[in-house]
């Protein structure tokens, strides 16, 4: 009998087809079933009670990229190159995250997951780099990559094993001012917040990153969240 331990994956809505389908890119559950884990794929378009609900279930959680978190979650009014946003997403999301801070679940936060984690507990985001922080790295071109700093000491340099790292990055939005309870563990060479963890050392094993590491299959990052759940 296994005793691999189950994590929720946020699922977000697409069009597929003309078809409204629940999906989730399949990098993230091969990741997590490399690192023993079984990933449980939770419909983001679930009522937030709903979708926090299966949290009882489950030892972790992995908030996913997607949509742009609506920018009334964090008092902005709308920038005209804001991406789409999903209004139930963003509520089932926070609802997730303040439940497994309740039960001090760990997190495995990525791209969309840090922006969402950052706004849950108070913090802001750009809206779109180019317009807002130009700068001389380019984070949204899915075909490149950039380096990141890594802070020594922190969660992530333990988890990573390293004080530098290439990553990829596809997002147009980030950080801007970081929730009192983060702290930042890494940045891009334009200073860009490329990953954040509490600033409590006591907190539960939590990670946040901008970049997409199961598309890497950057292996250190899920193994140590699946130490964390275990
Ligand atoms: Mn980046």
């Amino acid at each position: 009998m296994s005793t691999a331990p189950a994590v929720v994956v946020t699922a977000p809505r697409r069009l597929v087809d003309g078809r409204e389908r629940v999906t989730l890119n399949t990098a993230y559950v091969k990741a997590l079933e490399s690192a023993g884990l079984v990933p449980l794929a939770i419909p983001t378009m679930l009522a937030a009670e709903r979708a926090a609900a299966a949290l009882a279930a489950v030892q972790g959680l992995v908030l996913t990229g997607g949509e742009d978190v609506a920018p009334a979650r964090y008092g902005a009014t709308p920038h005209p190159r804001l991406g789409d946003v999903d209004p139930v997403r963003d509520a089932a999301e926070l609802a997730l995250i303040a439940a497994a801070r309740a039960r001090r679940l760990p997190v495995l936060a990525i791209c969309r997951g840090i922006q969402i984690l950052n706004v849950a507990l108070g913090g802001t985001l750009y809206q779109d780099l180019d317009s807002e922080r130009p700068g001389s790295v380019v984070h949204t071109d899915e075909t490149s990559r950039h380096a990141v700093r890594v802070e020594p000491g922190s969660l992530l340099e333990r988890t990573l094993g390293a004080r530098s790292a290439s990553v990829n990055s596809r997002h147009h939005q980030a950080i801007r001012d970081l929730a009192p309870a983060l702290k930042a563990v890494a940045w891009a060479e334009d200073g860009v917040i490329e990953a954040a963890e509490p600033a409590d050392a006591a907190a539960p094993w939590t990670v946040a990153v901008q970049w997409h590491p199961e598309d890497l299959t950057e292996r250190a990052l899920f193994e140590g969240f699946a130490r964390a759940v275990a």
